[in-house]
């Protein structure tokens, strides 16, 4: 099986080629069709949007509960006072309604209002972000325009129509099927309105999710489409060795029973399972791949987001058949809708949506959230997205036209620049897929480790596995990367050969990427100390005496082989479909061991170290034209510690260039003062003013 198989086949290469404007990243360019390239390139300078409501009045009514005056609050919500208001406070892109799924033909009146809209905006000098929903089929309406629609929905394994998970008295949506090429024609109407009668700049399709087992979709169209992937995917030798038989043909949709409860299956090592959800995520990422081509046909211009929902815990291409890797390079923009705040909590976790904003950098996107909830949520959103992304809804808080006004001031921080990060974790998709409560813990407790120890840190998925250079990856992490396919233990081997420092944990490299079991440990050759099977999968057990870190030399490359990472604390309940919840968001107990090892595989010093409290989080950037790296302080626990002294830093410069000024800015401060600093080797090493929620230091060479 190629690399091309193991992470889903048919991915088309976009967010691979899109990748290239990373060199920051070091990740190779490799692979065919560039159609996403430079889509919606206006983006690059940053996003700053706001509504507008993005119901419909249809909506609205037929949902209930509404206002008697609900009309005219939806007539206020597109007025020129509203948009006026927002570009007053320093708003670019105005979001609002276009279409919600009753049908073309049932919304065509509102459709029109944000045509009309639409040149509003535009006269006023701003750019217009339209709201079409995904997965909904509001179908009273929709039947009545399109009878054939009946045939388009997702239905159950009884062939009752799939429900909406949340809401309640929202029966009157059925899901569509993105198996039913039918339907995806017809949305594609849709969107050619918004790209040539709207002139939309930017489309936002919502709820791009689908349901979790045992609420998949069985009709007709999925079940043939299922076959028919099998049989592409695999020759039929391959077939064999995955299921045992050649022929797929009465090979159905995982079916479920009152024992055998899909929320309560820990590991998935059924390879019909496995597969199945491997069709779902590539029936949304192909649905996702039409749509932008022909956006892109239409008008290379427009942004494309969807709101996917970001790294929140869930295991979303188990539960929501969304593998962000597959997704990503046809967006420029996505919705993370989490509604935990960031926050320092007493038993000392840091809450944040910093892995979502580090995915979105990876594939150079920018992350919608709701940024308004905490002053915190605005800095860590400028400190880690490098913009504000969704500003709220007229009328916006103070807070928010304060960071607004401070990021347009100094808007030139932020442009083209670009992380750095010499440290990447890898988030295996068939390790956290198919064994979440595991990977998917082992991947979020390092993460947390770094994110509290303030090392400058990346997040790559399998495919940026073969692209990383030792010259700029200094340190490649494997949390409990269970699942490693031939190919990628190869790469590993040449990445630690050519000089790369290498950190993995537990049972990383003990399974092939179908989680079959390995003879002999896939990493025998790189790390030290690892036994196969240890069975350790628990997070709560303490570290005994004989499973020290291992440390390996190899050449000029290092390993370090971890045998546990543990939580710190009773392991809190498991959730339904072993769902992460933020209560699992803790720096593990032997966090320091951890940061150790990272240390000492890198081989050379961090380009960073802040000494600053838990509860600060810190990013690093270079802006290689403007000469100088730039690092953002976030304060994440404002209330009880609004004003933190005496952070310390130490920042090296390319090739140990002398420093010419270190500088602080803020919200409060915003003018740039100067800091004093001193050399100690090639490190400039100086001291950080007060910081409240929110600083950035600049180091010019
Ligand atoms: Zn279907």
């Amino acid at each position: 099986m190629n690399r091309r198989d193991f992470v889903g086949t048919v991915v088309g290469g976009i967010g691979l080629v899109k990748l290239g404007a990373g060199a920051a990243f070091c990740l190779d360019v490799e692979d065919t069709a560039s159609h996403a390239v430079g889509q919606g390139a206006w983006i690059k300078n940053g996003l700053i949007d706001a509504g507008g409501s993005h119901e419909t009045y249809l909506f609205v009514v037929r949902r209930g509960g509404q206002r008697v005056d609900a009309r005219e609050i939806g007539v206020h919500e597109q007025s020129e006072e509203v948009i006026r208001k927002l570009k007053d406070q320093g708003v670019e892109v105005f979001h609002t309604h276009l279409y919600k799924s009753f049908g073309m033909a049932a919304e065509k009146a509102e459709m029109e209002d944000t045509v009309r809209t639409a040149a509003t905006v535009h006269r006023l000098g701003m750019k217009i972000d339209t709201y079409i929903q995904w997965d909904s089929m509001m179908y009273e309406t929709f039947f009545v325009e399109e009878p054939r629609a009946k045939d388009w929905i997702q239905c159950d394994a009884s062939g009752q129509p799939v429900m909406l998970e949340y809401g309640y008295q929202q029966s009157f949506r059925y899901l569509p099927c993105f198996s039913n090429q039918e339907f995806i024609d017809y949305l594609k109407k849709v969107v050619r309105f918004a790209v040539s009668e709207v002139k939309t700049d930017f489309i936002h399709f919502d709820n791009f999710t689908l349901s979790a087992e045992p609420n998949s979709c069985h009709c007709g169209a999925c079940k043939t489409g299922f076959r028919q992937r099998l049989r592409i995917k695999y020759s039929a030798d391959e077939r064999k060795s995955r299921f045992g038989f050649e022929n797929v043909d009465y090979v159905n949709p995982p079916r479920w029973n009152g024992t055998n409860r899909p929320e309560k299956m820990k590991v998935i090592t059924d390879p019909v399972f496995q597969e199945w959800i491997d069709y779902r995520c590539q029936t949304m990422a192909d649905a996702l791949r039409q749509m932008a081509e022909l956006i892109r046909l239409l008008n290379p211009e427009v942004v494309i987001e969807i709101n996917y929902g970001g790294i929140v815990g869930y295991n979303s291409p188990w539960i929501r058949g969304t593998d962000p890797a597959r997704l990503l390079g046809y967006t420029q923009v996505f919705w993370d809708e989490s509604d935990s705040k960031p926050e320092f909590t007493a038993d000392g976790r840091l809450l944040s949506a910093i892995r979502t904003y580090k995915m979105a950098r990876t594939y150079r996107n920018i992350v919608l959230t709701y940024i308004s909830v905490s002053e915190t949520a605005i800095a860590e959103c400028l400190a880690f997205n490098q913009t504000i992304g969704f500003a709220g809804v007229s009328p916006l808080p103070a807070n928010v036209v304060k960071y607004i006004g401070f990021y347009r001031k100094q808007r030139e921080l932020y442009v083209e620049a670009e992380d750095l990060a010499p440290v990447a974790v890898l988030r295996s998709y068939a390790s956290m897929t198919y064994s979440n409560a595991s990977a998917g813990l082992s991947a979020i407790l390092v993460e947390q480790a770094l994110i509290q120890a303030k090392i400058p840190f990346r997040l790559i998925t399998d495919e940026h596995l073969a692209g990383l250079s030792s010259a700029t990856c200094k340190v490649l992490i494997l949390p409990n990367v269970e699942c490693l396919s031939d190919e990628q233990v190869q790469t590993i081997e040449r990445y630690v050969a050519a000089g790369g420092g290498l950190v993995a944990t537990e049972d990383s490299g003990l399974y092939d990427a179908w989680r079959r079991i390995r003879v002999e440990p896939g990493l025998t050759n790189l790390l030290k100390g690892q036994t196969q099977m240890h069975g350790s999968n628990s997070k709560n057990v303490a570290l005994a005496a004989e499973s020290q870190p291992q440390r390996r030399e190899l050449g000029s490359g290092r390993t370090v082989y971890i045998p546990a990472i543990d939580f710190d604390g009773p392991l809190p309940p498991d959730q339904p479909y072993f769902t992460l919840g933020t209560e699992f968001w803790k720096r593990p107990k032997n966090w320091q061991e951890l940061v150790n090892a990272i240390f000492w595989a890198a081989g050379e010093k961090l380009p960073v170290s802040v000494v600053a409290p838990d509860f600060v989080a810190m990013n690093l950037l270079e802006q290689t034209a403007k000469r100088r790296h730039i690092i953002h302080l976030v304060n994440y626990d404002l209330e009880r510690n609004p004003s933190v002294v005496n952070i310390s830093i130490r920042c090296t410069t390319p090739e140990g260039k002398p420093v010419t000024g270190v500088r602080f800015y803020a919200p409060d401060t915003d003018d740039g003062q100067r800091i004093d600093f001193r050399m100690e080797g090639s490190e400039a090493v100086f001291t950080a003013p007060r910081l409240h929620a929110y600083g950035v230091v600049t180091v010019n060479w």
